[in-house]
């Protein structure tokens, strides 16, 4: 991603808040996030707020709603889509406006393209490549709020693209960097970064602070409180995010690295070995025997599920054995295809990955080793593990999920 140096601003001090749609759906909520827009103005902040479309599915004006409004989505193209599903951020923002005008706040609206933010033309799913924030700079010379609509951005020659669901912490996450914001942070309808899904874990903690790396990886594993790529983009710029609740009081997750921007310096290096449990449900796992040791086996394989669009993932090929999982949905799909290659395969249909996730685990041995002595204790089976310098993945049967995340949770204090 490329963005233009600021040349205003240089005495700007610069907020990004972004607003989630469960924080905008109703009037009451819009009246709630307004004060906080007011806030962060009385403290002497330019505010760049990004919101998303108000509501979830069956709002009149969410996402899904307008997608939900093509009979055939298969008939129309990508580009056209982006067309309708950019209009619910651009009404939520113009709505938003109206709230802060009943404050005394004036604000201009701008589209994701507006507001400087070009993508590449992968429609649905575009990527920024650039951002450039004059138009935000200039609008900051006349009002102390821009508000942006999330979640999409404009080719170079002009198209409208989304960037994806969940797109809108990505549009925050690089105005964020584009305008050297203080800090970018992320409302939502839960109070931080947590310890463990609490629908699952009732003791699950808010943290005060994570490394991105930590969030990213949490994220990536099916935490949703915020997407990845926002993360991704907020670590590369070093800036700062925080999220937390629009409807509570408390100070939410930071995510940042070691050292805060602004007057107090923060130390947030790792001093806990696991930061969080996360799992990802209907994972399908294959098992193909290789006892020919076939080389060519694996490269056939993997060859007619690309070209299927099946995405593989726990990827593991041992001399006698390529074992990997899929999307439960696609199961069915992956055995036929390669059952076609003339080779047999036993599934495990019904299985979850867990994984827990922390920076303080690079290097430190046993941690692995408590992993298992926990699942062992409660007879769950893991059915393939993987690890990287902050993660360990451990495949379980889906029907114990639940328990294994509540176990880890509970072996590595984390409530
Ligand atoms: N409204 C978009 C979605 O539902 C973008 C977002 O909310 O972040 O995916
Ligand atoms: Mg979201």
């Amino acid at each position: 991603m490329n963005i233009n140096m600021k040349y205003w601003g240089d005495n700007m001090k610069i907020l990004v808040q972004k607003f989630g749609g469960s924080s905008v759906s109703t009037d009451e909520q819009r009246k709630i996030v307004a004060s906080k827009i007011s806030g962060a103005v009385k403290e002497g902040y330019k505010v760049a707020v990004v919101v998303s479309a108000m509501g979830r599915m069956g709002a009149a004006y969410a996402t899904d709603t307008l997608k939900g409004l093509v009979t055939d989505e298969s008939i129309i193209s990508k580009r056209d889509m982006d067309l309708l599903m950019a209009c619910g951020e651009i009404i939520s923002s113009v709505v938003m406006a109206s709230e802060l005008k009943l404050l005394g706040i004036e604000a201009t609206c701008l589209t994701g393209g507006q507001a400087g933010i070009i993508t590449d033309d992968c429609f649905n799913d575009a990527r920024i490549l650039q951002v450039n924030p004059a138009e935000i700079y200039k609008e900051f010379e006349r009002n102390d709020v821009v508000l942006v609509a999330g979640f999409q951005g404009m080719t170079k020659d002009g198209k409208i693209t989304t960037l994806g669901r969940g797109g809108s912490d990505t549009t925050a996450a690089a105005l964020g960097v584009a305008l050297n914001a203080e800090r970018v942070d992320i409302y939502t309808d839960v109070d931080g970064v947590k310890t463990a899904d609490p629908k699952i874990v009732n003791n699950a903690k808010t943290l005060d602070k994570i490394t991105y790396n930590e969030i990213c990886q949490l994220a990536h594993e099916g935490a949703k409180v915020i997407h990845p790529r926002a993360v991704e983009i907020a670590m590369q710029g070093n800036i700062p995010l925080r999220v937390l609740s629009t409807f509570g009081e408390g100070e939410g997750t930071i995510v940042a690295n070691g050292v805060l921007k602004g007057e107090n310096v923060t130390d947030i290096k790792n001093d806990r070995i696991i930061t969080g449990i996360t799992q990802k449900t209907n994972v399908s796992q294959l098992i193909i025997d290789n006892s020919a040791k076939d080389q060519e086996i694996s490269n056939k394989i993997f060859k007619a599920l690309a070209q299927a669009e099946i995405s593989v993932d726990f990827i593991s090929i041992n001399e006698t054995e390529i074992i990997f999982t899929v999307k439960y949905t696609d199961c069915e799909k992956a055995v036929a295809i390669i059952n076609n290659l003339g080779l047999k395969v036993k599934t495990n249909p019904h299985c979850a990955k867990v994984a827990a996730v922390g920076a303080g685990m690079t290097g430190v041995p046993g941690v692995m080793s408590k992993i298992v002595e926990a699942l062992t204790e409660k007879n769950i089976k893991i059915l393939q593990s993987a690890d990287s310098y902050t993660s360990i993945w451990c495949l379980v049967p889906q029907e114990n999920m639940e328990e294994a995340v509540r176990t880890l949770h509970e072996k590595f204090n984390l409530g």
